[in-house]
């Protein structure tokens, strides 16, 4: 694979503002590796279907190695697809598409991406966890935190597609998942909880004097706030916490994770090609990618 053109790209819409073309011309170089990565910027289906079924094509050809999917098509794709990951399966949306075989497959980086970041500040489930928000992001979180133990609480402005969320990701094994509308009544019941995660757009670039914790509110006391939010690096949810004594993160390391592994799936190989233990080899990508970032 070493040898080989790599040729990469991501399909969504619109991509004006994308890092990713960024994060993987990093590691192709960092490895030595040559090769592009494309945008596709496609619309929506059903205006887009037939060119997002070309694309496809060309991966199903061995033309494109690998894919990107992201907003608005994670779970618009699924249908064109011949196999998903029991991970992308569960979810029900896919952010990596690659040919496996002859099968084009989806898989769900997101997840994984996220735990693998989250192990970092927390190194076991913990107890209770609140989720902010019951989108596409809010998904794959909760249920990386429901696989690995967390009682999660998803709350949401709609009180039905946080309960949606709950119930499709109620699979037998997973831990209990709740759902409640996100409300300054609610967001108090749950002072034991030890993890907030804000899977909303509130306090993203330009926007970034909005939280979604109401001012004022209590926090509960020692809770990790991790904001899945990267622009701006510190959020007004962070800054809120932090001000509380609360431990804050942004969502950059989980956006490093979840390339990394998406790398991996379509050449085999970690970016930076260092310790397959997991620990050492995510540390240095994302010290690859964390310094591209920056400099955008
Ligand atoms: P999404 O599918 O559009 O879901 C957004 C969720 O937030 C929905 O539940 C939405 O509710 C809710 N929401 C939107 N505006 C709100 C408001 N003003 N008040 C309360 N709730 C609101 O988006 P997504 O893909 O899940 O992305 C969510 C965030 O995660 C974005 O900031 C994105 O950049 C970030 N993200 C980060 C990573 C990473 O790697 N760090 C990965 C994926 C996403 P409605 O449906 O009612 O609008």
């Amino acid at each position: 694979m070493q040898n080989r053109r790599l040729n990469l790209g991501i399909l969504g819409y619109p991509l004006f503002h994308s890092l990713s073309p960024r994060l993987y011309q990093t590691a192709m170089e960092t490895l030595g590796m040559e090769g592009e990565y494309h945008l596709f910027p496609i619309p929506p289906v059903p205006e887009g279907a037939e060119q997002i079924q070309s694309l496809l094509q060309r991966v199903c050809s061995g033309e494109l190695q690998g894919l990107n999917v992201t907003i608005p098509h994670k779970q618009a794709v699924i249908p064109w697809l011949d196999k998903l990951t029991p991970t992308a399966s569960a979810i029900g949306a896919v952010n990596v598409l690659f040919l496996n075989g002859d099968r084009l497959t989806g898989d769900n980086t997101d997840a994984p991406g996220f735990s693998a970041d989250l192990r970092r500040y927390i190194d076991r489930p913990a107890g209770s966890a609140l989720v902010l928000g019951a989108g596409g992001a809010a998904r794959a979180v909760v249920f990386a935190l429901a696989q690995s133990g967390w009682r999660v609480r998803v709350c949401a402005r709609r009180a039905a597609q946080a309960a949606g969320l709950a119930r499709d990701l109620q699979h037998a094994g997973l831990h209990p998942i709740s759902a409640a509308p996100l409300t300054a009544d609610v967001l108090q019941e749950f002072g034991d909880c030890r993890l907030i995660v804000n899977a909303t757009p509130v306090g993203m670039t330009p926007q970034i004097d909005a939280s979604p914790w109401l001012e004022g509110l209590p926090f509960p006391a020692g809770a990790l706030v991790y904001d899945l939010i990267y622009k701006p690096p510190e959020t007004k949810l962070m800054l809120q916490a932090r001000a509380a004594g609360l431990q804050a993160v942004s969502g950059l390391g989980m956006l490093v994770e979840q390339a990394v592994l998406a790398f991996e799936r379509w050449t085999g190989i970690r970016p930076e090609g260092s310790s397959m233990t997991e620990g050492r080899g995510s540390e240095t990508s994302s010290a690859v990618f964390s310094e591209t970032i920056t400099n955008y």
